[in-house]
């Protein structure tokens, strides 16, 4: 039998022989009349191939098809590793002899069959909603806080990334936690302020794919007049401005001026309508140095993802108020019943009796997870854990929630 120095040479060094436990997808394929057998484990992240592990039972030509198959395939898209064929295969080994085509090259085939699984398998997950806190004002052990915020969200196949934090820390944290931002599909921006897009722009180099959404507002000039205090600009930084004008002749930039569907079953609020009395923007915000042009905050949106469990409401800060947010989430769902709310729901300043009200309406919403953060105030949070005690969690950097 004349075998390719390339097959002789799979064979006898034959590479990613074994099983992998914790598999995404198992395929099979076979020829059982020349008894050649292939089993195939794949391991999937981000939709990458990024192991392949096989057993095969056969002659050399099956066992070095397989070992060019993980070759080629390993760190391929799914969707790109299930077009390969087991004729690429045989040809990456310098062809097969002749007689070996049909029983001995199985790899591809075994291979598509493991993603298969995987995507059966995948689908069903596609309906899990996991969040990743990447930028809080507080950290799990190993991760670094700022006054910020910035969750990654993983929901029906799309990577969402909501809000950006004040800094670069974003990119820290995401490595920790194995977030790839490259990978944003969506990279949404709740309100203007520095604390919630300062890393824009550090973002913007990793994921220059991504949508990325926020009301024309957002980059707006705005500052902090406290009391006795000289006022403090909490504008969007001046390169991050400069990525996103940059962003806009790419046609990467969508304006929320109103509800805006991004994916089946996730949608932005857009301005959000101030009804209840008792909410204010939740601080002394202006746009004038001088503090005379009062700040609404207009650019302030909720996300909104509808899943299976029900309803989660996604804040920034909330600057339109908690109550007036879940309100108009569930008009735009339809839906009387709030599943989740995480977020900031800037509630610091807030009197005794807006947390009580808030806490009602909670209640009202039969709310079954609070991971209230970033700027609801410890006052707030004490308040809403003693009223929710077994809703709430904990909502800091690093931590990984799955809704
Ligand atoms: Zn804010
Ligand atoms: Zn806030
Ligand atoms: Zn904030």
């Amino acid at each position: 039998m004349q075998y390719t120095d390339k097959v002789l040479e799979h064979f006898t060094n034959p590479c990613n022989i074994g099983e992998i436990l914790d598999a995404d997808g198992v395929g099979n394929s076979g020829s059982p009349e020349c008894g050649d057998t292939l089993r195939v484990w794949i391991k999937v992240e981000n939709e990458h191939l990024v192991d392949i592990k096989y057993r095969v039972f056969g002659c050399p030509a099956a066992v070095a098809c397989c070992s060019m198959m993980t070759e080629l395939a390993t760190g391929m898209h799914v969707d790109e590793a299930a077009e390969l064929t087991d004729d690429q295969v045989a040809e990456a080994l310098g062809g097969l002899p002749e007689q070996k085509y049909h029983c001995s090259n199985i790899a591809a085939s075994g291979l598509y069959d493991a993603i298969m699984s995987y995507a059966l398998k995948s689908h069903r997950q596609d309906k899990t909603l996991f969040l990743s806190v990447l930028v809080e004002n507080t950290a799990t052990e190993g991760f670094s806080s700022e006054h910020g915020l910035s969750f990654w969200i993983e929901y029906g196949g799309k990577h969402i990334l909501f809000d950006t934090g004040q800094s670069d820390l974003i990119l820290r944290n995401a490595k920790k936690l194995n977030v790839d931002l490259s990978q944003a599909d969506a990279i949404v921006l709740s309100h203007g302020h520095y604390d919630h897009t300062g890393g824009l722009k550090e973002v913007l180099e990793k994921a220059s794919e991504a949508m990325i959404y926020l009301h024309p507002d957002a980059p707006k000039v705005r500052y902090s007049c406290k009391h006795g205090k000289p006022p403090r600009q909490i504008s969007m930084p001046q390169a991050c401005c400069q990525s996103l004008s940059d962003a806009v002749p790419k046609g990467k930039v969508v304006y929320t001026e109103k509800p805006e569907r991004i994916y089946p079953g996730v949608m932005l609020t857009g301005p959000i309508p101030r009804i209840m009395n008792y909410e204010d923007t939740g601080g002394a915000f202006y746009n004038d140095f001088e503090c005379t042009i009062s700040d609404g905050i207009v650019d302030d949106q909720a996300l909104l993802i509808d899943t299976p469990k029900g309803l989660v409401v996604v804040l920034g800060c909330a600057h339109s108020g908690v109550v007036n947010t879940l309100r108009y989430a569930a008009k735009l769902s339809g839906q009387r019943q709030v599943y989740a709310v995480i977020g900031g729901a800037h509630l610091l300043n807030a009197s005794n009796e807006r947390i009580e009200k808030t806490i009602e309406v909670f209640k009202n919403y039969r709310l079954q997870k609070i991971g209230l953060a970033h700027c609801t105030g410890d006052k707030a949070v004490k308040k809403i854990e003693t009223a929710f005690p077994e809703q709430c969690f904990v909502c800091s950097a690093g931590a990984q929630i799955k809704l």
